[in-house]
């Protein structure tokens, strides 16, 4: 029996401002949640604090807040950069019937904007590629962590498979939509970056690393015994030199400039 559940809440309000690696972005959060339930997702933590009694991955909260109001808040604000969103994947399962994410997408396609983030993994994205082609300025931010079906089974089973991820971004390429490629989370010597950067390469030049939220001991925790099923003996070289004296940051630097060197592409080193 599934326990997956979606849960009502009428919300004033689902957008709050945050930078997110330097910029200043409108965050839209019209769900909390995700029934994809990836293990290394930071959108757990926030989540794990009012949902007490349930898993992550488990339910959705669809945050219905009402869409004129929504319409009259974005007129007003300074900031027109938006970015969907940080505590859910937009087009998580639920979006295929509530369809919030199009609703305000329609509304921000009749404003002036300055520009649009959209993090997602789904190929639910294609539904929407011709309000994706009203905005001047939008960014499809795709994740992606492994090419070995073993390690998604583990770390992220629920959430759409690799090739799945490939025709999405080949078919948002296809019809001209920019894409950005975010190799998320990034985990020396597990993540093939150098394979997926050579298989995504011929669809976009823009790249993303990113680290896990380390800090967070949830997830630190997930990653470390992900890590000690697959390859016991690399949890000593991540004590030993990943996590000394700042080397995971300088790993992580050097290995941007040989990745952007080799391959020619554009590459950012992101937060997470
Ligand atoms: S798809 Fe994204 S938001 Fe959803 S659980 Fe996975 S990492 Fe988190």
């Amino acid at each position: 029996m599934s326990n997956k559940k979606i849960e009502y809440n009428n919300v004033n309000n689902i957008i709050y401002e945050k930078k997110i690696n330097g910029s200043k972005y409108n965050i839209i959060n019209h769900y909390k949640g995700c029934f994809y339930g990836c293990t290394y997702c930071n959108a757990k933590i926030p989540f794990n604090t009012v949902y007490t009694d349930h898993k992550w991955g488990e339910v959705v909260e669809v945050r219905n807040s009402s869409l004129e109001k929504f319409e009259k808040r974005i007129s007003k604000l300074n900031n027109k950069n938006f970015y969907l969103s940080s505590l859910t994947d937009p087009y998580n399962p639920v979006e295929k019937n509530e369809k919030l994410t199009q609703k305000i997408l329609k509304i921000l396609s009749q404003q002036k904007i300055e520009s649009i983030t959209i993090k997602s993994k789904s190929p639910l994205l294609l539904r929407d590629l011709k309000l994706f082609k009203k905005f001047d300025n939008l960014n499809i931010i795709i994740p992606i962590f492994s090419n070995n079906s073993n390690i998604h089974e583990i770390l992220e089973n629920k959430s759409p498979a690799k090739h799945k991820r490939f025709n999405t971004i080949k078919k948002l390429r296809k019809k001209n939509i920019p894409v950005s490629l975010n190799i998320f989370p990034y985990l020396p010597e597990i993540t093939p970056v150098e394979e997926l950067i050579d298989e995504f390469s011929s669809f976009t030049k823009n790249f993303q690393l990113v680290p896990p939220n380390w800090k967070a001991n949830s997830i630190k925790k997930s990653l470390f015994d992900f890590i000690r099923k697959i390859e016991p003996e690399l949890l000593i070289r991540y004590h030993t030199i990943y996590f000394k004296n700042g080397e995971y940051k300088s790993f992580i630097e050097k290995e941007a400039e040989r990745l952007k060197e080799r391959f020619k592409i554009n590459i950012k080193i992101l937060d997470n």
